[in-house]
């Protein structure tokens, strides 16, 4: 038995799991919400299949959130450890590692020191993580902390594809440059298909669409991230459910000074009032833009429509930058349950001789091929595990 507990801290929630690495078993998992707002606690008891529970309770800080976690892992009644000794390691996700991490590291005082000095580069992520981090240090001396990287899988992206047209000074003062987003997603999908197909990842073109409410594709060549399409910001790339992926770099200067609105406002906007709920003025719920589309919503359909070509744009851009593919992932809450997403996308590629089965297609949230036998290129749905890929990360740093 090693039993992990993942950690998964955004700027006002935290997400958990409790997985013992060498079944893979998912013993509990729960969520803090709200967290500095007032606060919501979620906890489900995997293992012994017990209903979830959910409450109201003050959370003000990263550390309530994670005393909360441990009091419920270790409830006399709804509990799946008898005690904290029964943590082994804590596997916690990072937003971001600059240039300074390209891969998952344990925690030391080092590690912690020099991942403050990039805090900057993701203000409401980073401090959260480290806040984790510290809670966990203090709430169970003695037991290690690993920190992955959501940016980490793609350090091996060369300089063509990182680095921006914009003066030099801006990357050697500030490290803006293109870092890419959702690598423990896109890694764990390019290792699972391989594994599937009983082939070395090292031998495969990989393009992988991990489209959710953020949504971000990347080109895997050799094992490696070659191209991604998130940038500096997980705003960049693709369009996304508020978010408005790449867009002229001059237009939000325009509108600042039309509307007298500060840059601040302007980034909000970006994030929070775009993609395909501001084309649709609908929805960011796929589910609601089919729906209003069905009913005949012009601008919806325009919002799925222009959602689909950007993905379709992006996916052919990467068989270019790795000239050729042999397999095409979807992945998240869109890529794994979206069925006609799926197949627009794909009917863009009758040029590579790639062709959809519907048949196949037909499938929701499980590893499937879903393209025909005679595809040129093979088409897989396959669900993410973030926090899987965590754990065995964190197990296969600390293991004795
Ligand atoms: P994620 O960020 O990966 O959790 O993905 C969330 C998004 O997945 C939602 O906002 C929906 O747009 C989409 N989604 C989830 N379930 C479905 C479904 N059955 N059909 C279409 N889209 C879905």
């Amino acid at each position: 038995m090693f039993n992990i507990l993942v950690i998964n801290s955004g700027s006002s929630s935290l997400k958990f799991q409790v997985i013992e690495i060498e079944s893979g078993e998912l013993l509990a998992k729960g969520l803090c919400e709200r967290i500095g707002i007032d606060g919501a606690f979620t906890y489900e008891n995997v293992r012994d299949g017990l209903d979830k529970d959910k409450k109201e309770v003050a959370i003000p800080d990263h550390r309530k959130a994670i005393e909360l976690t441990i009091e419920a892992l270790t409830d006399g009644s709804k509990g799946v450890l008898k005690s904290l000794s029964e943590i082994n390691a804590v596997g916690h996700r990072v937003a971001h590692g600059g240039e300074l991490f390209d891969g998952s590291v344990v925690v030391t005082e080092d590690v912690i020191k020099r991942l403050s000095t990039i805090s900057d580069l993701a203000p409401l992520h980073n401090p959260a993580n480290l806040a984790g981090v510290a809670s966990c240090q203090e709430l169970m001396p003695g037991v290690p902390n690993v920190l992955t990287f959501d940016t980490a899988f793609h350090q091996t992206m060369p300089p063509k594809a990182y680095m921006y047209a914009i003066p030099r000074k801006y990357y050697r003062d500030y490290k803006i440059r293109r870092y890419g987003f959702h690598g423990t997603s896109h890694h764990y999908v390019a290792q699972t298909i391989a594994d599937h197909l009983n082939k070395k990842l090292e031998s495969l073109k990989v393009i992988v669409c991990h489209l959710g409410n953020g949504a971000s594709i990347t080109a895997i060549r050799d094992g490696k991230s070659v191209d991604t399409s998130m940038g500096f910001t997980p705003a960049g790339g693709l369009i996304m459910g508020t978010r408005c992926g790449d867009v002229d770099p001059s237009v939000f200067n325009y509108i600042i000074k039309k509307e007298g609105i500060s840059g601040e406002q302007a980034d909000s906007i970006v994030n929070k009032e775009s993609g395909v709920l501001a084309l649709s003025g609908v929805s960011s719920d796929f589910r609601d833009l089919w729906e209003a589309k069905d009913k005949g919503n012009e601008d919806a359909a325009v919002a799925l429509d222009a959602f689909i070509y950007k993905v379709a744009k992006t996916i052919g851009s990467y068989v270019a930058a790795m000239n050729g593919v042999d397999i095409i992932c979807f992945t998240a809450g869109i890529g794994e349950n979206d069925i006609r997403t799926r197949a627009e996308v794909l009917s863009y590629f009758g040029y590579l001789g790639i062709t959809c089965d519907a048949e196949r297609n037909n499938v929701r949230g499980e590893l499937k091929e879903i393209s025909t036998p005679d595809s040129k290129v093979r088409c897989f749905v396959v669900p993410t595990n973030e926090e899987l890929m965590i754990a065995k990360d964190t197990y296969a740093l600390v293991k004795k």
